[in-house]
């Protein structure tokens, strides 16, 4: 082994070593960012296999994603001096629950190979079995269906179980009926879904007690990273493992942080981190306050932001890594989202000459249509860049659907186009067809779509396929035309509109849905600055054919949701606007506690910065096709002026803290009845803002510490203590 067992125990301070260390009875470290509440786990693990506790299979470690899985893996190894052999248990939920699934499928009616389905194949055999039904499935939307039964998933409700009221709210009642009829056919398929790789192994403990007996005996020890993201069916899976019966060993540790909530849209329960210490009596709960990875500067506007969120639990975080040089969080304002790249990018390439790597950078987004701007920006000045946690913009579904039917509009020998938009969205024309077409268009060495044009004259399909080709061959012919004479943005949103691509997706109610269409209309706007469609879809196919190299030194764009757990040197947090900042959706439909897990998610991204942390907001920003001067959001006015500066240099519009400019514009648009302020809301906010509404600034004895005592959320905020 070649490392003494205190090696890695030297580095942590006593809090996180108390962690590291009680290994029996159950553990709570609740805690904010950069606390190394993950650190804490990683060693933990290497602690218990480096004293020779249990064999690596008896240890049950849950990640948020399975990057921090294989990481975490890496990190082990490197603690314990070797390579873990054998880790099996260490995953997310989903990949722990496959495996479980795998070994006892036969008791859920399953063979061990069975197939998990994607979205597309749950709606597909939704579909099937709504019409069977006799039912209308436009009325009943199986896209919609299949919503539903992933959010009864989630709850962990199988069909007996499901709310009478949620069994009414689709198909006339037959909501329960369906969802077992849904749950007998993947049976017969041998398949499952996704939730049921959660659910199927919860029944599966309640029916066999024997089983869930084993894997208590098994899983000596479990572990559970990003604790305040799980949902009720995780919660509920974990109890059954995790809890034993009176006189066991119940060695459970969860880690989270209840200010860095922000999956409740998809079920996440934040209050499962509350119920610990009744879960689990006489769990020992650890706060640690000491954070290792930002400036003061940065920990202080994201403490003091989240500070206005009701109902957290009190929490303490200081820093020492602080240096009397750092930089404060600076504030940015852009005329609209264009130059808004354009001025990231220059940053970038500052930083880039005095030798920071691109790999210490991230654009972190709240929307996924803003990473556009920056992909394309960063392709013209020539800047490596990586999307994580999701395809690039030009790779994603929607997007690949609609430049394949612009690129058969403009060059009409393109077959790949046409074999992926041919059914997209289902017109009946399906795999028989497109292979009567390809051997019509093979026997005749012509392209498909005029394969297409003939073979509507023929007889060879049956009338419904006849009819839906004659439609879409008319429409090409109809858009070919159109496009020497009209406008090119114009023309693609008739052609996304009249192709019933964009119905498609309005008509999609998953999560999704709504962020695709955003996407459309993204891409659309992305048109405006090229002559044509044509030289249009030769920009993308540059875009397209850049490297993807895992290697290669790259600033990382990705959206807040998937930045969790990571840091980075420097963060830039773009498009920090109301209805995109909080984003409008989370508004509409979630209230207050919409806007509160909205601000969980700006500090979540503010706190992923170690050094340097640059927000932007935009005075133009195109929303549904319009030009609309937005309003900066709400955030920047709750950040705190002694941690915060508002940038100068970046505009040509004197900055929002000139005289006009974007804070008339601000007013114009919020109140349109005070528009004489000469001094922008968000600095006279920070003006007005008294001792009492502040956080507790103190400071540690000897450091240039600060210390941010939020724990003072008023009345509602709740603690629980060890
Ligand atoms: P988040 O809430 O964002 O997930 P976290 O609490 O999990 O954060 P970590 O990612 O574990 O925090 O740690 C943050 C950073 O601080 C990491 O770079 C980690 O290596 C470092 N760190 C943690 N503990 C120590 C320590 N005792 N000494 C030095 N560095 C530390
Ligand atoms: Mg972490």
């Amino acid at each position: 082994k070649g490392r003494a067992a205190s090696d890695y125990l030297a580095g942590l301070n006593p809090e996180q070593r108390e962690a590291v260390e009680t290994l029996e009875g159950p553990v709570l470290v609740l805690a904010g960012a950069g606390t190394g509440k993950t650190r804490v786990l990683t060693t933990r693990i290497a602690h218990i296999l480096a004293t020779g506790r249990v064999y690596p299979s008896q240890i049950l470690a849950v990640t948020f994603t399975n990057k921090a899985a294989r990481e975490m893996k890496e990190r082990i190894g490197v603690l314990v001096g070797g390579a873990v052999e054998g880790m099996p248990w260490l995953g997310t939920f989903h990949s722990i629950g496959v495996k479980l699934l795998r070994r006892h499928a036969e008791l859920m009616s399953l063979k061990s190979d069975f197939t998990i389905l994607d979205t597309d194949d749950v709606v597909r055999l939704l579909k099937q079995l709504i019409q069977a039904e006799g039912l209308d499935d436009k009325r009943w939307p199986a896209k919609q269906f299949a919503g539903m039964i992933d959010g009864w998933k989630n709850k962990g409700l199988t069909p007996p179980e499901i709310p009478e009221g949620d069994s009414r709210a689709f198909a006339n009642g037959k909501g329960r009926e369906l969802y077992a009829a849904y749950q007998q056919r993947l049976k017969t398929l041998n398949a499952c879904d996704f939730g049921d790789l959660l659910l199927h192994p919860i029944t599966i403990f309640r029916n066999h007690p024997d089983i869930l007996k084993e894997y208590h005996q098994k899983f000596r020890y479990i572990l559970v990273d990003e604790y305040q993201d799980t949902n009720t069916c995780q919660y509920m899976w974990l109890r059954l493992l995790a809890q034993r019966p009176k006189g066991q060993p119940q060695n459970v540790c969860c880690v989270g942080d209840d200010d860095q909530s922000i999956y409740g849209w998809r079920g996440a329960e934040v209050d499962n981190i509350l119920r610990f210490d009744k879960d689990f009596p006489g769990a020992k709960v650890i706060k640690l306050e000491r954070n290792y990875r930002s400036t003061e500067h940065i920990l202080g506007a994201a403490g003091h932001l989240i500070a206005h969120n009701e109902g957290r639990l009190g929490k303490t975080l200081f820093t020492d890594r602080s240096e009397p040089d750092d930089e404060k969080v600076v504030v940015h304002a852009a005329w609209d989202s264009e130059e808004e790249a354009r001025a990231v990018g220059d940053e970038i390439e500052q930083l880039q000459r005095i030798k920071h790597p691109l790999n210490n950078m991230a654009i972190l987004v709240r929307a996924s249509f803003q990473m556009r701007e920056f992909e394309d920006r960063f392709v013209t000045l020539g800047l490596n860049y990586r999307v994580i946690g999701g395809p690039r913009f030009y790779e994603r579904l929607e997007i690949r659907d609609a430049l394949a039917y612009f690129r058969l509009v403009c060059q009409s020998a393109d077959d790949l186009a046409f074999e992926r938009i041919i059914n997209t969205p289902k017109r009946g024309l399906g795999d028989t067809t497109v292979r009567n077409l390809h051997d019509y268009a093979r026997a005749r060495d012509i392209p498909m779509l005029a394969a297409a044009a003939d073979i509507i004259e023929t007889d060879e399909l049956k009338p419904k396929a006849r009819k839906a080709l004659f439609d879409v061959v008319q429409d090409f012919r109809r858009w070919q035309n159109l496009l020497e004479n009209t406008e090119h943005t114009v023309l693609a949103e008739q052609i996304l509109d009249e192709s019933g691509y964009t119905a498609m997706w309005q008509a999609d109610k998953t999560a999704e849905g709504p962020g695709r269409l955003e996407n459309l209309k993204e891409l659309i706007r992305s048109m405006e600055a090229y002559e044509s469609m044509r030289s249009f879809l030769e920009h993308v196919a540059l875009v397209m054919d850049t490297e993807k190299n895992a290697e290669l030194d790259a600033v990382s764009i990705m959206t807040l949701h998937s930045a969790k757990g990571l840091e980075f040197e420097t963060v830039f947090l773009p498009g920090w606007e109301e209805g995109l900042f909080p984003h409008q959706r989370s508004l509409d439909e979630g209230g207050r506690s919409g806007l509160e897990e909205e601000r969980r998610l700006a500090y979540v991204g503010i706190t992923r910065a170690k050094r340097r942390c640059h927000i932007w907001f935009v005075s133009n920003r195109r929303i549904h096709g319009l030009w609309q001067a937005t309003i900066p959001s709400r955030f920047l006015e709750e950040l705190p002026p002694n941690h915060v500066e508002v940038s100068a240099s970046d505009s040509n519009y004197g900055g929002y803290g000139g005289r006009g400019g974007y804070g008339q514009s601000r007013f114009d648009a919020a109140d349109p009845f005070t528009n004489n302020y000469s001094t922008p809301g968000w600095k006279r906010a920070q003006a007005n803002k008294s001792d009492a509404t502040r956080d507790n600034w103190g400071s540690r004895s000897g450091h240039s510490v600060d210390r941010i005592g939020y724990g003072e959320s008023g009345p509602k905020s709740r603690t629980i203590d060890g």
